[in-house]
């Protein structure tokens, strides 16, 4: 399977992802554009932020697989 995931307009590896939102961003803020979007933090301080759909299926993928590099693999 695909290590890959849609959000937004990139292809993230899974295995950048660190975590992802339970619950849509609020923050308050009257100008905030990410408001009802759902946070994917990557590694190194970076933020992505997904529709719900894309957050759905980022879990989804997430919980399938099994961990791994795939084959363009990096080490640390
Ligand atoms: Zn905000």
């Amino acid at each position: 399977m695909s290590i890959l995931c849609r959000v937004d307009d990139k292809h993230v590896p899974l295995y950048r992802v660190m975590w992802v939102a339970a619950t849509p961003h609020f923050c308050g803020e009257e100008d905030c554009l990410r408001e009802g979007s759902y946070e994917v933090r990557l590694e190194q301080d970076e933020s992505l932020w997904a529709t719900t759909a894309e957050r759905d299926n980022l879990v989804e993928m997430l919980e399938s697989w099994q961990g791994g590099l795939g084959p363009a693999d990096e080490q640390f």
